[in-house]
Order: C-alpha cells, then structure tokens, then sequence
C-alpha cells in the first residue's frame, strides 16, 4: 500500500455509507448489525436505496424509520421517478419527510423493461435525476439533494457532454452532491471531474468505492451498468472461488489502495457501497485513518 498514508489527516476524511433495504427477518438483522458497527465511524449520513417504480417503498421506509429509532445517524432516502407520476412521488417524499427525512438521493432509476431497455419518461413524471431533484427542492427548499454522476458515462448517454450536461441540470436544479457510480479506474475519475469543472460544476463529486464481496456479480453488474472491470482486479480474485477469508484480504487491499490513491489526489468525501456488510468497509475505513470502536471479537 502507499507509504503517504503514514501522513492521513482522519479529521479531514467524511464518509458515508449506502444499505438497500433487507428482503427479509435474517437481512434484517445483518443489515442492523453493520449499521451498528459502521456507525462509530460517524458518517456524514447512511443512504437507503429505493427500488425502481417504487418497488422497495415500504421497506425502504421502514429501514430509514428504524435507522432514526435506533441510531442518531442522518438518514439519507433514495427515491427514483421511473414509472410514476409527479404528484405520486411527491407523495413519497412528503411520506419521507414525516419520518425525519431531510435529504434526498434523486435518480431516475433504471429503465422499466431493465438495464439495456429503452427508458420511457412517465408522460405525467419527472424525466431524469435533474427535474426530480428540483421536484424535491419545490417541496422544501431546505431538503438536501444528491445525485448520480458517472465517471464512465451512464451507457444511455451517446457521449460525455451530453452526462456533464446534466449534470450541470442537477446542481442547477439545487442538487448539492453528486455521487458517482462505482469506478476501479481513478484516472477515470479524474478526468470525469476535470471535465466537470471545466463545464461550472462546482459541487463535490463523490466517489462511490464499491469493496467488491463477489467478484462473479461486480462484474456481471459492471458490464450492464457501463463500469469498466481492468483485467488486473479479475486476476487478483482467480482462484479464489472457494476462499472467502483470502478473497475479503484481497477485496480489503483492493478498495483500500484505490481510496489511498484517491486521497493523493485530493479527495476527502468517501460513499462506500456498503452491501449491508460491515467488515471490509469497517477495515477500509480504518486505514483511512478514521477510528471506529475496538471489539474483542474484532482482534481475535
Ligand atoms: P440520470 O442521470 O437522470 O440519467 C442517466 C442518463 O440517461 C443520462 O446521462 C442521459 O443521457 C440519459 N437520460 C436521462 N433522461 C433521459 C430521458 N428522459 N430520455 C432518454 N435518456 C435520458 N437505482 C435504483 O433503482 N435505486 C437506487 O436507490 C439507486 N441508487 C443509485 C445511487 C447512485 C449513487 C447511483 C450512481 C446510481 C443509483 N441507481 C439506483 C442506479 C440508477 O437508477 C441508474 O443508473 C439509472 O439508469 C439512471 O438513473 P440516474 O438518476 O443516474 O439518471
């Protein structure tokens, strides 16, 4: 790993983490048991990811409501616009609202036929992250919004100008964080936000670190989302199929170096895609210099 990072200032470092709410009793319990774990960390805020056309409303609710019982962590909801119209997820922000919601991940959401379908706006709904996040902003101008941003382009874009473009839309429309899809190319990354700020925009672009737990689905998942897989990550998890300690070492290594060589290159802000389990983030985060608490168990 990089020897700059004997010179981490933590106090500089913000993090946060993102869950998707569980489908059942066990997920449940996992999902609590990494919130609880993670939250030592003080994060900036844990998201909660919403299904497409509302699908996950009620558990994402739930899951948001039980984050604000239980922890004193912010709660961030995701909400996206495919297939429904303006007044109905309006209806699920204000829902949001009365649990102590009071910021928002505003995306469009995939395509309702899936990923690699044609996307069809509602005739009667928000078309795109950018009208959504000014939606939420109409209903309370104090709402905090964040949104996608993708250093590899979105695959529907036809080119990067167009992705900056609306980019640009989203902060226009009062969006005030863009957080991007998951990377392994920190050149990529840089250059996304070189062309971003040559293009005015000005919020933080936050990296979204994915610590990769099942190299198979990354990367089944990155072909259909646009991110590139470099020949090396899958190498390094060869042979690894029947090792789960040896392949959480070497996702650990994996995650820590590129947010080790983000921080040389400046970056502070962190949104780890958590996938409801703690330990490699819990580890990441450790080396980022942040300091969580110290469990028996932990050391054994
Ligand atoms: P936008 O940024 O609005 O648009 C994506 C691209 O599509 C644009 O670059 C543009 O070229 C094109 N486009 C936009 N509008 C139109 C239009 N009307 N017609 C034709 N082309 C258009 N998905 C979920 O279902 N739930 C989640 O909780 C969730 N959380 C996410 C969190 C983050 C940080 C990220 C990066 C993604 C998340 N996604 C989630 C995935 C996201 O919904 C998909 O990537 C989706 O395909 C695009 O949504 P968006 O808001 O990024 O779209």
């Amino acid at each position: 790993l990089r020897r700059s990072n004997a010179s981490l200032n933590a106090n500089r470092i913000n993090v946060s983490f993102e869950f998707f709410p569980p489908k059942n009793g066990d997920m449940e319990t996992t999902l609590f048991e990494s919130v609880t774990r993670l939250a030592p960390y003080h994060p900036d805020f844990v998201s909660v990811t919403y299904g497409a056309g509302g699908s996950t409303r009620g558990p994402t609710l739930n899951t948001v409501r039980r984050i604000h019982a239980e922890t004193d962590l912010a709660a961030a909801a995701h909400l996206t616009c495919v297939g429904s119209t303006r007044e109905e997820v309006d209806a699920v922000v204000r829902e949001f609202a009365d649990v102590g919601v009071k910021h928002f991940v505003a995306l469009r959401g995939d395509p309702q036929g899936g990923i690699g379908t044609k996307y069809a706006p509602h005739p009667g709904g928000y078309a795109n992250g950018a009208e959504l996040a000014a939606g939420i902003r109409a209903i309370d101008e104090d709402f905090e919004v964040s949104v996608s941003a993708y250093p590899e382009k979105h695959p529907e874009s036809p080119d990067f100008a167009t992705d900056i473009d609306l980019l640009k839309r989203k902060m226009d429309a009062g969006a005030t964080r863009a957080i991007t899809q998951f990377f392994f190319d920190n050149d990529a990354y840089e250059r996304y936000v070189e062309r971003a700020r040559r293009a005015g925009i000005y919020i933080p672009i936050v990296p979204g670190i994915l610590p990769i737990h099942n190299f198979g689905q990354v990367a089944k998942f990155a072909n259909m989302c646009g991110a590139d897989i470099p020949d090396w990550l899958g190498e390094r998890f060869d042979g690894l199929e029947n090792d789960p300690e040896t392949r959480a070492l070497v996702a650990t290594t994996i995650a820590a170096d590129q947010v080790m060589d983000l921080v040389e290159r400046g970056v502070h802000d962190f949104h780890f895609y958590t996938m409801n389990r703690a330990k490699l983030v819990y580890a990441i985060c450790h080396m980022l210099g942040l300091r969580g608490e110290n469990r028996e168990e932990a050391a054994a």
